[in-house]
């Protein structure tokens, strides 16, 4: 088909909607590593992990082995509100660049939380109200999961427990109500609500909170709470599982139109909307039916893949949840301020951290201030004011598309346009105002948090 025929915005019918979820874990010849238990450094089982999460999410979490896992009517229903979302064809964008390759990105913006990580959400929220449970608990640094998940959870009458990082529930009161107005409680992050947050609130009178600092209160307030369970927004497997939504649609569309990706980029902060966008482009790569060109793209900041290490620690600051082997920069590495705050995360998701050892995808991190010039540069040309976390794939699409215009190559780029940017303003003034700096983390400041990773025997 000629290019005319494709159209700016690709939707897909009702019923062309995938109908289960891809778990791509169930083709890799090299499996992740599994979760350990911190105490006893054995593989973590189905029951310990009952004890903190949602029975059925447990069990999608450790099958490795399942590769389609069907989608509940009442999540497919939910998703039908929002979803499919567009692929969008960025011929503005193209022309603007003058490059002979043609750039798609999947947008996943357009639901009141503005990004993907509804889709996960919603599953997360459906199963722990099929458990029979009173509701969730949960953190939220920038507020994005907070949102997505206080959304879900109005939907199914669910009550929500939000702990916000602190800096971020005074900085951001608008994210803030939004999770009131859909029925979360919002607690700044440490509190006095729980054992943890009130050791924390001795050690350090007036500390603004941490991620960490946040996951752990949240997961005592779980386990503690008659009825209630942990949610966790990124990172884990059932999370890239139920985010595989964004990847199946994207091949569908692209299928429709004959259209076939050279390189698929996508931002990466614990991985959840990469893994989700690649994975079947990734299954067919891993089955060598299909060659792409795979690349995560991460913040200069915070750069877990390009200068972390692939071993097993701790997944949050608290050092309550268990151990994963993944790309870290060891659980004490304290991002300095980046605008990208879900991208502020010193760890990855298992599955790409394997993959990425495996030598099957790329990574490459990139400079805020670049990023913003990308986003910028995109909000005129394409319209959408992208947020902070997507605009690290923008930025990257662009590099790529110039070489293509180098090379005169004509290659299809596809990307992850994760979420809008309407919360993250004052980021975007201190760009304007060319206050907004590259903080890059030396070599030692790394190697000081690598050198406090679990001991592993
Ligand atoms: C949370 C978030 C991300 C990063 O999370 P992943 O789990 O790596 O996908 C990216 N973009 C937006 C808009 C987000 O809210």
């Amino acid at each position: 088909m000629s290019n005319k025929e494709i159209p700016y915005k690709i939707y897909l019918e009702e019923d062309e909607m995938p109908k289960a979820w891809y778990n791509l874990r169930a083709d890799m010849k090299n499996k992740p590593a599994p979760l350990l238990n911190p105490a006893t450094h054995q593989p973590m089982t189905a029951e310990e992990l009952s004890v903190v999460f949602c029975e059925e999410l447990v069990q999608q979490e450790i099958d490795d082995t399942t590769a389609f896992f069907e989608i509940p009517e009442e999540i497919r229903d939910f998703y039908k509100m929002y979803r499919p979302s567009p692929l969008v064809r960025a011929y503005c964008l193209e022309k603007a660049l003058d490059t002979p390759a043609k750039i798609y990105y999947k947008f996943e913006g357009n639901n009141t939380s503005g990004s993907h990580k509804l889709n996960s959400a919603i599953a997360q929220a459906y199963y722990a109200k099929k458990q029979g449970l009173k509701g969730v608990t949960t953190e939220t640094g920038a507020g994005q999961w907070g949102t997505a998940l206080s959304m879900a959870c109005s939907y199914f009458g669910l009550d929500c427990k939000v702990y916000m990082v602190k800096v971020s529930y005074e900085q951001k009161p608008f994210r803030r109500e939004v999770m009131r107005t859909y029925g979360a409680s919002v607690t700044p992050s440490p509190s006095m609500e729980t054992e943890v947050g009130k050791k924390i609130l001795a050690a350090h009178p007036g500390t603004t909170g941490s991620l960490g600092c946040a996951i752990s209160e949240a997961v005592e307030k779980a386990t503690q709470s008659e009825g209630y369970r942990y949610v966790l927004g990124s990172v884990l497997n059932q999370v890239l599982l139920h985010q595989s939504v964004i990847g199946l649609e994207t091949k569908t569309a692209l299928d429709k139109y004959g259209e076939k990706a050279d390189i698929i980029i996508g931002c990466a902060g614990g991985g959840s909307n990469l893994g989700g966008l690649i994975s079947p482009f990734m299954g067919q790569k891993i089955k060598g039916e299909a060659d792409y060109r795979i690349i995560a793209v991460e913040p200069a900041s915070c750069p877990s893949f390009t200068r972390g290490k692939y071993a097993y620690d701790f997944c949050d600051t608290g050092m309550v949840c268990p151990l994963s082997k993944m790309y870290t920069l060891g659980s004490d590495f304290i991002p300095a301020p980046n605008h990208a705050g879900g991208l502020r995360y010193h760890g990855m998701s298992s599955t790409l951290s394997q993959l990425y050892d495996d030598g099957l995808m790329e990574a490459v991190s990139v400079k805020q201030t670049d990023v913003f010039e990308a986003a910028e540069k995109f909000a005129r040309i394409e319209g959408i004011l992208p947020a902070p976390e997507s605009a690290h794939a923008i930025k990257v699409a662009i590099d790529e598309a110039l070489k293509c215009k180098e090379n005169n190559e004509e290659k299809t780029i596809v990307f992850g346009l994760t979420g809008t940017g309407y919360f993250d303003m004052m980021a975007y003034e201190k760009f304007h105002d060319g206050k907004m700096e590259n903080y890059i983390p030396t070599d030692e400041e790394i190697n000081e948090s690598l050198a406090k990773l679990p001991k592993m025997d």
